[in-house]
């Protein structure tokens, strides 16, 4: 989110297209919703063809885009280089952090139900769990429960891991350290960026 208001350019989460889908009851929403609350991942095809679906936007194909939450498979990565080919992801970036951190951040991670705005126990909106942004009530993630964490934790292991030396094969990857706040986290995902754009990748 912080990175897409950066470069003022859409920010299409995976996560919040399935979360949207839920709450308006569509058909992928009714397929997704049990999955999503027990951490398990959803079929390639179904989030593929949605998120291809998005790519094909006036907004993305006019700005760019950052994708989060997507791919997390390798299965997820090829169909992502053949929707956008001829080009490709300009980079693919990792933030690299402990698992006993992510644990602990996801267990205190609070959201807006409206907006998806992300807060923390150590970091709550202002005023009594209203989010700063949208005034949407604050609450806690339905998947994230310690047994959905532990098994997404698990599908990341040998799912989405593969996909660093996918991406570094490939001369795609830039790994930034995960440690210290969101806005650091930002300023150091912003610099490998624009390091990558001073080597004349071409974007
Ligand atoms: P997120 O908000 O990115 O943590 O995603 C929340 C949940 O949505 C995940 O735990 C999965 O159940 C599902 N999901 C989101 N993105 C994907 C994806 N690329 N592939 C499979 N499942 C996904």
């Amino acid at each position: 989110m912080r990175l897409s208001h950066h470069y003022v350019v859409p920010h299409v989460s995976t996560g919040d297209m399935l979360r949207a889908a839920v709450k308006q009851g569509t058909a992928i929403g009714l397929k997704a919703k049990d999955q999503m609350d027990r951490g398990e991942l959803l079929g390639d095809e179904l989030i593929m063809d949605m998120v291809e679906e998005r790519l094909q936007e006036s907004d993305v194909r006019a700005r760019g885009f950052v994708l989060d939450g997507c791919p997390r498979t390798v299965a997820q990565a090829e169909r992502l280089a053949e929707i956008l080919a001829p080009f490709d992801l300009d980079l693919a970036i990792d933030i690299e952090i402990h698992t006993s951190q992510v644990l602990r951040r996801l267990a205190a991670r609070r959201v807006c139900m409206d907006c998806g705005a992300n807060y923390s126990l150590s970091a709550p909106p202002l005023i009594n769990w209203t989010c700063d942004v949208c005034g949407g009530e604050v609450v806690q993630r339905e998947d994230d429960t310690e047994e959905a964490i532990s098994r997404r934790l698990e599908l990341y292991e040998y799912q989405t891991a593969p996909l660093i030396d996918w991406y570094k094969f490939r001369n795609q990857l830039q790994s930034v350290p995960g440690t210290g706040s969101p806005d650091a986290v930002t300023r150091r995902m912003v610099k490998v960026i624009e390091d990558r754009r001073q080597k004349g990748s071409g974007f």
